[in-house]
C-alpha cells in the first residue's frame, strides 16, 4: 500500500515542544501564557496577537522542529511498515524556507526514519498547501495524519487514521478511524490490508 503520513503531531510530539518553547519565550519577555489545548492555531491557543506569535516562531520553530521528540513507537513502526509498503511523508512545513527543510532533514535521518518520499509546502502560504492533492497524485490508499479539517477533506476521498488529540476530539466520520498510539496503527494497516486483499479475490 501507499501510506501518506503527516509528521507534525503524527510522527512527533510537536505541539508538546511548542508549549514548552512558548512559556519559556513568554516567562523570557514578560508576556502571560495558559495555552488552551483544544485551539489547534496558537493565535487562540496562547491568546497572543499575529506579530507576537510571528516573532515567537520566527525566533523557536527551527529548534522546536530539530528537538522534537518522536511519538512513542512511531520510528520503530514506521520502520517496520517501509519493509512493506510506500511510506510518503506528506507536511505543510514550507521547503521553500531553507532553514525548515534542512531541521526536517536533519531530524529525519538523526532519528533514522526510513521513507520513500518526502512532500512539503512549496507554496507561499501553508493554507494554500493541497494534502488531498498531494494524497491523490501520489495514489495514497490510506493517510495518517492529526488535523481535523485536513483527516474530514482527505476522509472524502480515502480512510485516514487520525491520532487523537484535544483539538480533532468533535471529528467523527466514517472513513475516519481514531488512534492513540502508533502500535494500534500498525495493526489496523494490517487489517486493512488483510481486507484489501479479501476484497480482491
Ligand atoms: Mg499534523
Amino acid at each position: 500500500m501507499n501510506l501518506g503520513i503527516d509528521i507534525d503531531n503524527t510522527i512527533t510530539n510537536t505541539k508538546e515542544t511548542i508549549y514548552r518553547y512558548a512559556q519559556r519565550f513568554a516567562d523570557r519577555n514578560g508576556y502571560s501564557l495558559n495555552p488552551d489545548i483544544n485551539e489547534y492555531r496558537l493565535e487562540q491557543s496562547f491568546g497572543w496577537d499575529t506579530e507576537l506569535t510571528r516573532r515567537f516562531l520566527k525566533e523557536n520553530l527551527v529548534d522546536i522542529y530539530i528537538n522534537v521528540s518522536p511519538k512513542p513507537y512511531a520510528i520503530e513502526t514506521i520502520n517496520r511498515l517501509y519493509e512493506k509498503h510506500r511510506i510518503v511523508l506528506i507536511t505543510s512545513r514550507n521547503e521553500r524556507k531553507a532553514e525548515i527543510k534542512n531541521a526536517t532533514l536533519y531530524w529525519l535521518k538523526k532519528h533514522g526514519l526510513r521513507y520513500h518520499k518526502l512532500i512539503m509546502n512549496r507554496t507561499d502560504n501553508m493554507f494554500h498547501f493541497s494534502k488531498l492533492t498531494a494524497c491523490l497524485e501520489n495514489k495514497i490508499d490510506l493517510m495518517i495524519e492529526d488535523h481535523h479539517d485536513l483527516c474530514l477533506e482527505i476522509s472524502h476521498h480515502i480512510p485516514v487514521l487520525m491520532f487523537d488529540t484535544p483539538y480533532n476530539a468533535h471529528v467523527k466520520a466514517d472513513n475516519i478511524i481514531r488512534v492513540s498510539s502508533w502500535l494500534q496503527v500498525e495493526e489496523l494497516i494490517q487489517q486493512f490490508e488483510h481486507s484489501t486483499i479479501h476484497d480482491d479475490v
